[in-house]
Order: C-alpha cells, then sequence, then structure tokens
C-alpha cells in the first residue's frame, strides 16, 4: 500500500524527522487559509498523487502571497498531472500539500529498502538528491552508498556518522543526520514499511537537514496492526480492479496486454505470463486465485477478467492440488453465466478432479477450447487473439 506525501510527513514528525511546516488542502480558499497560518511565505504547493516526477510535471509550484497559493491550487485541484510515473494517462489531482518554502544548498537521497540477499534492511544514500534514482544507478553507480543494518543490533550511531561524511556533511549536520537516519529506521521498522524514500533529503541555506519528499511502500501484510496507517489508504489512487479483487483476497494486477490469465499459485501465474509472450502474446493481467479459492471467489477473478474491456481472448491454467478443478469449472461457467463470454476461453485443468471439471466444462455449452499441456495452451490463446486481429 501506498500513502500520500503529507500523509507521509505526518509519520516522519511523529519519529523526530525535520520536515517542513504544511497541511494538506483539498480545496483553493482552504489553501490559502493554510498559507496564512504556516506564517510567512514563500510556500509551495505540491500536488498529492500517488506517482513521483511531479516536480517536472508542473506538479510542484512556488507562491509569493496566499492569494498566489489559491490560484496556482484552484488549478492544480482537478487538474490530471501527467508524470514520467502516471502514464500518458496521467493521475487527477484532488488534494494538495501547502508547505512553507524553504531555501534550498544541496539535495541529497536517502531511502531504506529490504535488501533481499543480505536478509537486511539497507540504507542508501547518494549526493545526486533531487534525480531519478534509476538514473544515478545507471549512469555512476559509485555515487550510490549502501550500509546494511545488522537487525539485531540495529542502526549504529557510526554507520550514520560513516554515511554523513560520505555525503559531504559537516559540523552540527552530521549531528542532525545521525537523529535524522535513526528517525527514518524506526519509522521503517515501527510501521512495517516494505520501502521508505526521501528524495530530495536538503541541506537548507541555514544548514539544516530536512526532508523534502517522502514516499512509503508498506509491507500489506502487516497492515492488520496499523489501524492509522490502513486508514490513510486514498482508494482513488488505485486501480479499481485491484480494489475489487483485494477484497475478495485475490492478488491481482492489471497489465497493458490483451490475454487475460486466470491462474492458482503466483508461481505458475508467473510462468504463466512468461509463456504467453514466449509464444508472441502479452498478457493483460497477473491474476492469483490462490490455492483454496472457492466458487465465488473464482467467479468473482472471472468476472473481473472479463471486464477488462483489453481482454480479447482468456488463459485458464490450473494446477489444482488443493484447488480443485471442479470449483474452477463451477467458478469460470457461473461468471460466463452472468456476464457473458465474447472472447475465445482455453483452459488447461490439471490436479485433483481433473475429469469431473473437464466434463463439467464440456458440458456447459460454453465455446472453450481445451488444452493438454501449459505449452500447449499459451499457444493456443496466443493463436485466438492474434486471429482476432
Ligand atoms: P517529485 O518531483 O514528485 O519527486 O516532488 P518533490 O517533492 O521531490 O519536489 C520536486 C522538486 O521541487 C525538488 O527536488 C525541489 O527541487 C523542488 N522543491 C520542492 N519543495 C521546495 C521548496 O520548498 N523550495 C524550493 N526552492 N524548491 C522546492
Ligand atoms: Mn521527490
Amino acid at each position: 500500500m501506498n500513502i500520500h506525501e503529507y500523509q507521509a510527513k505526518e509519520i516522519l514528525r511523529k519519529y523526530g524527522v525535520s520536515v517542513p511546516d504544511g497541511h494538506v488542502a483539498y480545496n483553493s480558499a482552504i489553501a490559502r487559509d493554510w498559507a496564512k497560518r504556516l506564517g510567512d511565505g514563500p510556500w509551495v504547493v505540491k500536488a498529492q498523487i500517488h506517482a513521483g516526477g511531479r516536480g517536472k510535471g508542473g506538479g510542484v509550484k512556488l507562491a509569493r502571497t496566499p492569494d498566489e497559493v489559491r490560484n496556482i491550487a484552484r488549478e492544480m485541484i482537478g487538474m490530471t498531472l501527467i508524470t514520467h510515473q502516471t502514464g500518458p494517462e496521467g493521475k487527477l489531482v484532488k488534494r494538495v500539500l501547502i508547505e512553507k518554502g524553504c531555501n534550498i544548498a544541496r539535495e541529497l537521497y536517502i531511502s531504506l529498502v529490504v535488501d533481499r540477499n543480505t536478509s537486511k534492511v539497507t540504507i542508501m544514500a547518494s549526493t545526486e538528491g533531487g534525480m531519478d534514482i534509476e538514473e544515478v544507478a545507471e549512469r555512476s553507480p559509485e555515487k550510490i552508498l549502501r550500509e546494511a543494518i545488522d537487525p539485531l543490533i540495529g542502526l549504529a550511531p557510526s554507520q550514520c556518522r560513516k554515511l554523513a561524511f560520505k555525503l559531504g556533511l559537516q559540523g552540527k549536520q552530521v549531528g542532525q543526520a545521525v537523529t535524522l537516519l535513526q528517525g527514518l529506521y524506526q519509522a521503517f521498522i515501527g510501521s512495517d514499511c516494505s520501502q521508505l524514500e526521501i528524495n530530495p533529503l536538503v541541506v537548507t541555506g541555514e544548514g539544516e537537514l530536512m526532508a523534502l519528499d517522502a514516499k512509503f511502500n508498506f509491507d500489506d501484510n502487516a497492515l492488520f496492526r496499523h489501524r492509522l496507517i490502513r486508514d490513510m489508504r486514498d482508494y482513488d489512487e488505485e486501480d479499481p480492479n485491484e480494489i475489487e479483487a483485494s477484497q475478495y483476497e485475490l492478488s491481482y494486477i492489471s497489465l497493458e496486454g490483451n490475454i487475460g490469465c486466470l491462474v492458482n499459485g503466483a508461481g505458475l501465474a508467473m510462468a504463466t505470463m512468461d509463456i504467453i509472450k514466449h509464444c508472441g502474446g502479452e498478457p493483460a493481467n497477473f491474476l492469483d486465485v490462490g490455492g483454496g479459492a472457492t466458487i465465488e471467489r473464482v467467479t468473482e477473478a472471472f468476472k473481473l477478467i472479463l471486464s477488462d474491456h483489453k481482454v480479447k481472448g482468456i488463459l485458464v491454467n490450473i494446477f489444482g492440488g488443493i484447488m480443485k478443478c471442479d470449483v474452477i469449472a463451477t467458478g469460470v461457467i457461473e461468471a460466463a453465466k452472468q456476464v457473458g463470454l465474447k472472447v475465445p476461453l482455453v483452459v488447461r485443468l490439471e490436479g485433483t478432479n481433473v475429469e469431473k471439471g473437464k466434463q463439467m466444462l464440456a458440458e456447459s455449452g460454453l465455446n472453450i477450447v481445451a488444452a493438454d499441456s501449459m505449452a500447449d495452451g499459451a499457444e493456443k490463446i496466443v493463436r485466438a487473439v492474434s486471429d482476432l486481429g
């Protein structure tokens, strides 16, 4: 799960991480009021969407007067902001963050991620803040510093000082960096993050360290123990199909292609997507119905795929162990009846109750192409979709 920048900064404040004073606003009049309440200008008006690259896309603007804050907010709220992270369709701005502007001397980069190779939370830092870190990693990988954190010891002050020196911080900034990095690590652990990125972390003209932007990703499996974070979820920012899927405990991610996939097990789902691509097709989604899916869940899963207008064909690939093939067949038939099946459907079933499942599908009157193996299924659906033009 993701949250907005202003929510991320609320969390950071609780952990003692220095961030600019600011407040969210849903309309331009309130934005102007907040500017006045925050004290003297200038102010920065920042579009709140779950995507970065706002600066370059026109989603971060400086205002000199409260009236200017209002005017900028009026333009921003309701606009569709397109950045390199939103995709070409952009994202509708519904909230803005009004913040006291700060005088930037240097922009640095800090993030905390889980490094799966070492099984440790790792800090990544760079003097190249404000830029896309992917770009830095590609062009000058030596500029990315790494510090792995021992889970038993935690983040040692010596590690923070080492990073601070390498980032070129001096004097009291080193102490500030220690406090800030420890705060970030506590925020990361305390809210079960999978990723926490501060880009940029700035050194102000007055020589203070401050987190100017903040991006959190949370481990969804730990959200049950963070009510306050769960309440920050903004459904407007999410794919409606993915929200629907999560209500039925389906793992669903929509993709660009035109072949809908219904699969059980994440590994098999990945392999199915690979083999579709191998045969020259493009998957429209990743969908794992899970091991013990019920008829209702399978029905919903199938409906989800059918509701995607990009879908020109469907491949059902089930290896039924815990999942019984007749349950899958019932779900497919039920959903096809409810929604109407107008695209080619290829089904590959294997495992428990496979004969019963195949028989049900054969007798259903639906136009189903049976496949003998995964490769056979992928070839058949790719051919069926390309025949449609
Ligand atoms: P992003 O583009 O979505 O990552 O949004 P950021 O919050 O990182 O802002 C983009 C850029 O706007 C930053 O790298 C800064 O250069 C600039 N910016 C943001 N806030 C301020 C501010 O208070 N003062 C000044 N001068 N620049 C700012
Ligand atoms: Mn940023």
